[in-house]
């Protein structure tokens, strides 16, 4: 398998299979190479994101979200349509939300199922050790070379890592899946419960994904596996799976592109920081920079024609999710008792705003 290709995709997640589906279906020579010997595995998610409704409401500039998400129903454990903030004091705030509640595992394997049928070759099992030019250097002594090189290898991306300098906020989040019955609402806990991040309870079919990211900085030296243990004693139930992983939580870098190198997904901090939401746009970066490197190969388009749609298509929506997160973590790091009244009846609306990714203010 060693060689030449169009691209060189590092990471076969949501951001990389997107990448390699789309590039294949136009016609590029696509390689994935992902460490992960099965993608998916491990699990590290919580496994929630927006139905195709909700999310074309949340991000209304992104165009055919239809083709892009097509989950099966495999890869969906159950649906939900209420979200709850609930403050340390617990007099929750119910809102209505249209959200699909994965089997990430069968998920992540149905977008590697449809890149390969559009062409895209996949080399699991070997991790990529560094990258010079347009050189790939894998775990294995073998090299390969690609026109155009992905970093999609997520938070611990290798490209990222060797060419930009840019850092990003990451939050080290831990989770578990729990057998019983829950509630059938998605509920988020803020305030002293998980310091400057957030905890949730996350309904299954049979069980609940249940977890919380906490800000180390914020935390005063106690452990994140305190915290969980702590918040794991509201729920009674059978642990069937530990997990957790690093959320990017300050937002997307600014370039995105430095050619022959393109950063897509968790590697380029694409996840919404006010709800902790990556994996869609992981795919919706993936679509655009699929697309372009294709057009890239076939007619020398520029590669920063993708940095230039993503921000048309979710500029606006990532840069209210970082000034929501931003006011964030100035309130969650006070006493409970601030919390409660900030998270109240009156500042319903702007609480949602924040969450959902838009303006607080309507304007700013
Ligand atoms: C605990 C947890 C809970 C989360 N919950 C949610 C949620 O409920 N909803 C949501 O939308 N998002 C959630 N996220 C975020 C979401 O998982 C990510 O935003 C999403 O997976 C980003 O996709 P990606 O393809 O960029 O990265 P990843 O999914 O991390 O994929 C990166 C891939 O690159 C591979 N890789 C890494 N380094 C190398 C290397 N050197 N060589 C070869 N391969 C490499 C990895 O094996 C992996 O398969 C959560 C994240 C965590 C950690």
């Amino acid at each position: 398998m060693d060689g030449e290709w169009d691209a060189v995709i590092i990471g076969g997640g949501p951001a990389g299979a997107t990448v390699a589906r789309y590039a294949a279906e136009g016609d590029a020579r696509v390689l994935v190479i992902d460490r992960r010997s099965v993608i998916g595995e491990p699990l590290q998610c919580g496994e929630l994101v927006p139905t195709n409704a909700e999310m074309a409401r949340l991000c209304p500039k992104v165009p055919d979200l239809d083709d892009l998400l097509r989950t099966p129903q495999t890869a969906i454990s159950r649906l939900t349509d209420k979200l709850c903030i609930v403050p340390p004091s617990s007099h929750a705030l119910e809102f209505e939300f249209g959200g699909q509640i994965l089997d990430r595992v069968a998920h992540d394997q149905a977008l590697e199922r449809v890149a390969r049928e559009a062409g895209a070759e996949f080399r699991l099992g070997t991790g990529v050790a560094s990258v010079d030019g347009h050189t790939v250097r894998l775990t294995d002594g073998t090299t390969v070379r690609g026109q155009v090189i992905v970093g999609a290898g997520g938070p611990h991306d290798p490209l990222r890592r060797a060419r930009w300098r840019e850092q990003s906020l990451h939050v080290a989040v831990g989770f578990v899946l729990m057998d019983g019955d829950f509630s059938d609402r998605v509920e988020l806990y803020f305030g002293s419960v998980a310091p400057g991040g957030y905890a949730w309870m996350i309904p299954k079919r049979g069980g609940a994904n249940i977890g919380l990211g906490v800000q180390p900085r914020f935390a005063r030296g106690r452990p994140l596996r305190k915290f969980l243990t702590e918040f794991l004693t509201r729920y009674d139930g059978r642990i069937t799976y530990r997990g957790g992983g690093l959320l990017p939580m300050s937002g997307a870098i600014r370039r995105l592109v430095k050619p022959p190198h393109v950063l897509v997904g968790d590697s380029a901090g694409m996840v919404f920081p006010s709800n902790g939401a990556g994996i869609i746009p992981a795919m919706i970066a993936g679509r655009i920079a699929g697309q372009v490197i294709a057009e890239h190969v076939r007619d020398g388009a520029p590669l920063t024609e993708y940095e230039r749609i993503w921000n048309a298509q979710m500029g606006c929506e990532m840069r209210a999710s970082q000034r929501a997160a931003w006011l964030g973590s100035v309130l969650f790091r006070m006493p409970d008792l601030l919390v409660n009244i900030a998270l109240n009846r009156m500042s319903r609306p702007f609480v949602w705003r924040a969450i959902t990714c838009r303006p607080m203010f309507g304007l700013f």
